[in-house]
């Protein structure tokens, strides 16, 4: 890493300029781009563009109807915030999951979506509350749907000089679960995890995600239409929106589990995760 330059920009604008360099990259929390550059993966990489410290990037704030989560924000920032509390907990329940406390203490919102992982545990949450990506080039801004925003593992819908600037909300309350499956009960990358939002504005909303069971992370539409059609949530219907869920799961085999077990589990963490929201 000795050859590496180190750039501290004070704006959003100037890191952006800089990252227009061939061989730069934004590093946040360094949580995950540390670790990955010690290792070898980038044997290119020139520079680093540490946007960690840009105070607009790692405030929570509204705007209008909207909730805006800067991507700079570390993962006890968010769960410790009151109005995520209150307003958005399967967020703050995904993010409770990741790593330890010295990794959410560092880990950021905005590296774990860039990183792009299909077990990226704040991605189904995000999902599940129908964010929008917030991403700029330092004069120019654009919205993508989090659906969009991933192309396949670890590629995203980023051009060279954007950075994301953080997540819009709908200012709603809502409620939700978010539950994940890994080596250990902490600690651990995900096998499968699922995210599950649920918000009533005159009716019942629902909408579930997972990850880890496709290259990028899954929403589960026949799940959540059947659940928006029930007229109550018994154990009956908790049953048949787990099939769906099951059928939608398209996993793979992998070093860290197999395909048959992922898309067993996605039936199981969808039913554990609606008996407490029904409950
Ligand atoms: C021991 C350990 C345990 C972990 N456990 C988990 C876990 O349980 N669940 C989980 O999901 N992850 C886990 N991770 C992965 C990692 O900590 C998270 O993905 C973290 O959220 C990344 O955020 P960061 O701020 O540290 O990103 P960084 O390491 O700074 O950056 C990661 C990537 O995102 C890019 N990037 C960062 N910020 C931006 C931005 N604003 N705009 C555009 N690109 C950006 C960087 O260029 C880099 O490519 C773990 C990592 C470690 C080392």
């Amino acid at each position: 890493m000795n050859n590496i330059q180190f750039i501290r920009p004070t704006s959003i604008q100037a890191a952006c300029e800089a990252l227009k360099n061939p061989g730069f990259m934004p590093v946040s929390g360094g949580s995950d781009l540390v670790v990955k550059i010690r290792n070898g993966l980038y044997p290119n990489l020139e520079g680093l563009v540490d946007i960690g410290d840009l105070s607009p990037l790692n405030l929570i704030r509204t705007d209008e109807n909207r909730v805006i989560i800067g991507s700079g924000c570390t993962m006890s920032q968010i769960i410790n915030d009151r109005l995520m509390q209150d307003y958005f907990p399967t967020l703050v329940k995904a993010a409770s999951t990741v790593g330890a406390m010295q990794i959410r203490n560092s880990a950021t919102i905005g590296g774990n979506v860039a990183n792009a992982s299909p077990a990226g545990d704040t991605i189904p949450a995000l999902y599940s509350l129908e964010a929008r990506v917030m991403i700029t080039d330092g004069n120019n801004a654009r919205k993508v749907p989090i659906e969009e925003f991933f192309l396949s593992p670890g590629k995203t819908k980023l051009e060279a000089g954007e950075i994301i600037e953080g997540f819009s909300l709908l200012f709603r309350k809502t409620r939700g679960e978010f539950l994940k499956l890994g080596e250990r009960r902490a600690h651990a990358i995900s096998k499968i995890n699922m995210a599950v939002s649920t918000w009533n504005d005159g009716r019942d909303h629902w909408r579930i995600a997972m990850g880890s069971v496709a290259p990028t992370v899954l929403r589960c539409p026949e799940a959540e239409e059947y659940l928006e059609k029930c007229a109550t949530i018994d154990d009956a219907a908790i049953d048949k929106a787990a099939e769906l869920a099951c059928n939608t799961a398209k996993p793979i085999s992998d070093l860290r589990s197999t395909s048959a077990y992922r898309k067993k589990m996605a039936g199981v963490l969808l039913k554990r995760s609606l008996q407490a929201l029904t409950k």
